[in-house]
């Protein structure tokens, strides 16, 4: 609930990154004040498997994503009801074995499981795979369901929400401004690019799965995030592009070529969507909040906007109250 005695900021943006520092400055007291651009297609979050998977992330990735992403699952359990931790499984066709093998050395967190065990967790593999790895602790959400529902959260609480250009605004009328635009932003941070990411949305109501796989591969590693109800979303391709435009033909053909992987059924899924949307990164793939005067900025979440949103928000609060144990250094 805000207070009448809280700085007043705006926050500019509305994916999980505004969401989520929104909700952490509303939290401490702030009168928000929300501005979002009301196309989704704007927006990286809509498009996101809503993977919270700190240590598979960090296999592929710097092993500080495990770190600052360790605390997102019981974030997101505390903030969203629709949070699931039933854990990750890493999978690779016989074939790729090596895969496997490279990714379990890189990794923690996991335990290895044999064809038993890859059964009693998903039934539906049984008798796919020999061999996987299995991350207990890692978590998975609907990243549309959980924006809706912080926003949601945001207004019960009297956030104002602002649905156009946050340009219109006059930031004169605020104590900070708090830039969470993604890839909007790319003119004010001249170092952000674009990573161009697809995916597809998939019913196939013949599968059930518990949780979101990732099936390696040398070339092509993908995942499958179950939605419920026969839905998947399957992802995601990284391409150094900043270009908005439809899915290929090549991409759906590798996506819809790892579900078949995963389970011959999914030949028979109806496609319910597919979209493609830039992620906002830095030259090191790690994100950083900068000040630029009374402005925030915090950007390039790159693959991990739902894993370290949570971390970022904090810190920000830290530096907006001026908590000691929370503050960050600010980069240029
Ligand atoms: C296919 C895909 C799968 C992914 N899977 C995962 C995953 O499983 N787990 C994970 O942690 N991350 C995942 N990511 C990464 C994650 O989606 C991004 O890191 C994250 O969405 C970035 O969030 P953001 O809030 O910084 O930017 P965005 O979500 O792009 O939000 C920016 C917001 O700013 C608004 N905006 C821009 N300019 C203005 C303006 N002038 N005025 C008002 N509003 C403005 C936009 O409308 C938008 O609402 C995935 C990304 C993709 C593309």
């Amino acid at each position: 609930m805000t207070t009448s005695a809280g700085p007043r900021i705006l926050v500019i943006g509305a994916g999980v990154s505004g969401l989520v520092t929104a909700t952490a400055l509303a939290a401490r007291g702030a009168r928000i004040v929300l501005a979002e651009r009301p196309e989704a297609s704007t927006r990286a979050s809509h498009f996101a498997g809503g993977m919270l998977a700190p240590w598979c992330e960090a296999a592929t990735a710097s092993p500080d994503i495990a770190t600052m992403g360790a605390a997102a699952p019981s974030w997101w359990l505390q903030h969203f009801k629709g949070t699931r931790q039933a854990g990750s499984l890493v999978l690779a066709p016989r074939r790729d074995s090596a895969e496997l093998q490279t990714f379990a050395r890189r990794a923690s967190h996991f335990r290895t499981l044999d064809a038993e065990g890859i059964a009693a967790l998903e039934k539906d593999l049984a008798g796919r795979f020999s061999r996987a790895l299995f991350f207990p602790d890692e978590a998975h959400l609907d990243p549309r369901a959980a924006l809706a529902s912080l926003t949601a959260g945001l207004v019960a609480g009297g956030a104002d929400h602002y649905r156009g250009n946050a340009e219109e605004l006059d930031r004169q009328d605020f104590d900070h401004v708090v830039d969470c635009r993604g890839f909007g932003a790319a003119a004010a941070l001249p170092e952000l690019r674009g990573v161009r990411g697809e995916m597809l949305v998939l019913r196939c109501p013949d599968i059930a799965l518990s949780r979101p796989v990732r099936l390696l591969h040398p070339r092509i590693p993908l995942y499958i995030v179950p939605r419920g109800d026969g839905v998947f979303m399957i992802g995601a391709t990284m391409i150094e592009s900043a270009n908005r435009g439809a899915i290929t033909a090549r991409s759906t053909m590798e996506l819809l070529n790892a579900a078949y992987t995963l389970h011959p059924a999914f030949g028979e899924a109806e496609i319910l969507e597919t979209g493609a949307n830039i992620r906002p990164a830095f030259p090191d793939n790690m994100p950083r909040i900068s000040w630029e005067g009374r402005t925030i900025h915090v950007n390039g979440m790159h693959r991990h906007g739902f894993l370290l949103s949570p971390l970022l928000a904090e810190r920000v609060a830290g530096m907006i109250f001026g908590e000691k144990d929370n503050l960050l250094e600010s980069q240029p």
